[in-house]
Parts: structure tokens; sequence; C-alpha cells
């Protein structure tokens, strides 16, 4: 967090000269504050606790992109990681002791587009149909469960649809009162007029702008989205409020072009490329053209002109691109189905809508496949464009639509895909982990293997360095030192992703 971010602030700035080798972050309180110890309905779900465990025989991939380490003994105390040694180490003799030959640790994923409701389709029917008003149930039991146990440890919720909720559940997990991850909690989504989501505020004006970021993040959010519909007065307004108040916020943008929105100062732009309209046919200033950014997306050759001043300009203004693969792989023809382990959580109705949705995609014509693969190949070239010129890459599955898309399993997902478009997979892990804290601002704490820093970590059998997919096989998930059983937590959601 910069020092101008928090000058309007007196008692925050008073903190800032206190600590002056360090511009005090509120997130860090806020989203990894004092964690309670594990009450009487999240104890069925540890596995391991205590003062000090010493994993043994490890391999660990250390989420700052480097080479992996192989035969090292990491030793937990009080919930940071003492020490990671090589094998031959002595482990504390009082430690609990658990020989994970064959498995390699890597940090807890940090989540950054990790919603905590389902989108809801009333009636679907044969031809894909259903009935207005699009739903959006909370998923406040299943997701945080879901969210542990593929290992992810942080979440960004990145637009909330029953914001209350959202910040209650986050003080229920603080509190050792539900499982979960930490959450940096996004307000209510930031939308304009004429929203197809009869469950978002729709704002006035740049005022109700303004008031709407005070409130919520009076209330206990600690980011902000901006959504499709929203003008370019009522994100500037926005963007301000939240920054005099030392927080982010990002945007699935529409109405809003990338240029725009990075001239007007916004952090973070959510869905890779998929969502600029900047050369969408007919683009009026303000207003979202019904082909939502598939026309740009199309048209900007990764390698061309356009492209190149695209990401020199987010690059200027420190623009984060959140990469939200999952929920785009859905619209591929031909793409991976559900691993069966996620198909299991959802109810038999969302199991049976996506089944049905995806047969509907391998169907298309050939010239609508073909289109729907240019877009596809756009979006990985220019992530990978971005970041080769030095842009900073968040990942999040955006588990919503059409069931294709689970909490959890899509976080993991999006690092198989990542890697599928040419990222190694240091590289891709260090994307859905260190990259995130980076941008929270919570990277001395979070993100990577290091000693001194929390031990939020992911006990993986195999390696995914030699096979992706072991990315698929969490064990344990520990947050702040505390280990959770990854089957326990997924059978207590079997059969109820997309009821609660
Ligand atoms: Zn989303």
């Amino acid at each position: 967090m910069t020092r101008a971010g928090c000058a309007p602030l007196a008692l925050i700035c008073i903190a800032c000269q206190a600590a002056a080798s360090r511009a005090p972050n509120p997130l860090e309180a806020q989203v990894l504050g004092p964690q309670q110890p594990p009450g009487p309905a999240v104890s069925p779900y540890v596995r391991i606790s205590g003062p000090r465990i010493a994993l043994l025989h490890v391999k660990v991939i250390d989420g700052t992109g480097g080479a992996e380490l192989t035969d090292r003994t990491l030793v937990i105390e009080n919930g940071r990681i003492a020490s990671i040694a090589p094998d031959s180490a002595t482990p504390p003799a009082d430690a609990s002791i658990l020989d994970l030959s064959g498995h390699t640790v890597i940090p807890g994923i940090v989540g950054m587009h990790d919603h905590l409701y389902y989108i809801g389709r009333p009636d679907l029917d044969a031809a894909a149909h259903s009935e207005p008003p699009l739903l959006a149930p909370q998923m406040t039991f299943a997701a945080p469960r879901l969210y542990l146990a593929n290992g992810v440890t942080t979440i960004r919720t990145t637009g909330s649809v029953e914001p209350y909720a959202d910040i209650n559940l986050k003080h229920l997990i603080d509190g050792g009162a539900v499982p979960g991850p930490h959450m940096d909690v996004t307000g209510p989504y930031l939308e304009g007029s004429h929203s197809a989501f009869v469950q978002m505020h729709q704002l006035k004006d740049a005022r109700d702008a303004r008031n709407t970021v005070a409130f919520w993040a009076e209330q206990g959010a600690t980011s902000f989205k901006a959504y499709m519909n929203i003008t370019r007065e009522e994100l500037k307004a926005a963007i301000d409020e939240a920054h005099r108040r030392g927080l982010k916020i990002t945007g699935h943008l529409c109405a809003v072009t990338y240029p725009e929105a990075a001239a007007l100062g916004i952090d973070d732009l959510e869905h890779g490329f998929f969502v600029n309209t900047q050369l969408d046919p007919g683009k009026a200033p303000d207003e979202c053209p019904s082909s939502v950014g598939t026309p740009t997306l199309l048209a900007m050759d990764p390698e061309g002109s356009e492209a190149t001043e695209l990401i020199r300009l987010l690059l200027a203004h420190h623009v984060a691109i959140t990469s939200t693969l999952p929920v785009f792989e859905q619209s591929v023809p031909g793409h991976a189905p559900l691993s069966p382990r996620a198909l299991d959580c959802l109810t038999p109705e969302a199991r049976e809508a996506y089944l049905y949705l995806r047969n509907r995609t391998n169907s298309l014509s050939p010239d609508e496949a073909r289109k729907r693969v240019t877009w596809w190949q756009h979006d990985l070239a220019l992530e990978r464009k971005f970041v080769a010129a030095g842009g900073l890459l968040l990942a999040g599955p955006d588990p919503t639509g059409n069931g294709g898309v689970v909490a959890g399993f899509g976080d993991v997902r999006e690092i198989e895909l990542l890697a599928e478009a040419g990222f190694s997979v240091p590289e891709a892990i260090r994307i859905a982990t260190f990259n995130g804290a980076a941008y929270l601002g919570l990277e001395e704490r979070i993100g990577s293997v290091a000693v001194g820093k929390d031990a939020d970590l992911v006990v993986l059998r195999g390696d995914p360095g030699e096979h992706l997919a072991d990315l698929e096989n969490v064990e344990l998930v520990f947050k702040d030192g505390i280990g959770y059983d990854s089957d326990k937590l997924l059978a207590s959601v079997r059969g109820r992703y997309g009821e609660y």
C-alpha cells in the first residue's frame, strides 16, 4: 500500500510514521487477523495440529517461480514456517512427525476470483432457456469448505450478492466456528443501470457510487469490484473513495473499456482479456454492448500494435489482470470434463444442468467452434505477453456459470490451464499464490513457502512438477499451521454445491 493511499486517515498515518520502513497495510489485520482455535464444528476436519509439526522427506515448489527443492524437512512452529532444511536435519524432539515421502508442498493458493455463490437458472429447459430472473443462491456452507479442501487458504470474493452474509462468514471462520480460508471480502457489485442480476443494487450516479463504497468499507468490506454497466463517472468516484481508504478496486467491465479504466486508476481487471470492449463495433461511451468484448478479443492480434499498446498502458498505470480461465473454458468445445470428485460435490440438479450444457457446447457448428478456439487462444497469448512485459497476473476460477467451475477445484484447474497456456509449472503456481499475495500487499506473510511466513501450505500426493494433474491430489491443507483433512471436508459437502 502506498503512503499516498493512507494519507487522509490520521490514525493510520501515525502508524505510518511508527513503522517507517514498512507502510501499513490495513488488509494485514483484516484479512490475516488473529484466528481462534478450531471450535467443535471445525475440529472434526483437523487432522494435525500442535505447537511443532515436522514434515519429512517433502519436495517443495515454493511459489516464487524457482526450481523445485527435493528431500526437505519443513518444520512448522506456532503457525509459522520455522525451518526448511535438507533431509538430514534432525527435527525437534517434541514435534509431531509426518513422513511425506512421495509428496510435494506448495504454498496455500491465493484465489483472486473466488465467489461464495452459484448461478441458478430457474427451469432450465432442453433449448437451454431459463426463466427470469437469474438468481445467485449463496454457497455460504459449501464454498468455504471446497476452497479449503482444494488448498485455497486465502480468497478475494470479487463481488458479493449477499455482503452481510460474506462479512459475517469471515468472522465465523476467523472465530473458529466454521472451516474456511482467510477472506478479503469484496463489497456488493458496483453495478450501473440495466443489470441482468436482480440481487444487485443499480447505482444512480457518482455520489451513490462513493456512498456505497464508504458504507460497505465501514461494514467490513476490504475490496471492491465494479461491474459491467458502471459508467466512467461512477467508476472514478468509486476508485477515489476506495483509494482514500487504502482499499483496492477491480472490475469486470463492459460499458467502460480497459484503456478507460486504466486511465481512471483501477487496480485490477477481471477475466484476462475476454471482456475488453474497446474494439467492439458500435461501442458507445458508458454503454455495455451486447457483444460484451468478444469482437475486441477476436480482432486483437496478440502480436499486433493494438495489443502492444494496451499492455503498455496497463503497465504504465500498474493495473493487474486476473486470469479466470476455467469459466471461459466452459465455452470452448471439447474442453476437459469436470473431475469425478468435483462432480460428486454438485447437487443432482446442478450435475444434470452441467452435463447438458457441456453437451451443447460440444455440438456447436464448425464455424462457431473455430471462432471460440481463436478467441481462447488470443486470450492465452495476451496473458503470456502481459506477464512477459512485467505485468502482475493474478488467478481465480470464477465459480459461476453452468456447474463446470466448482469452488476450489476451479482454482486448481486455473493453474493447470496456465500451464497449458505455456507458463512453466512453477510460474503457474506463482501466479496463483505469490502474485495474489503481492497484489494484496501480504507477500511478507503468505504466498510462498519461506522461513518466517505463515504456515499456509498444501500437501499434494505426487509431484505436479513432473505430472501436472498431481495438483488435484490434495491430501492435507495447512492454514496457520493447522492441518485440515481434504477428504473429510469434501465428504461434508457431497451433493450440496448448488443448494447451499
Ligand atoms: Zn465473477
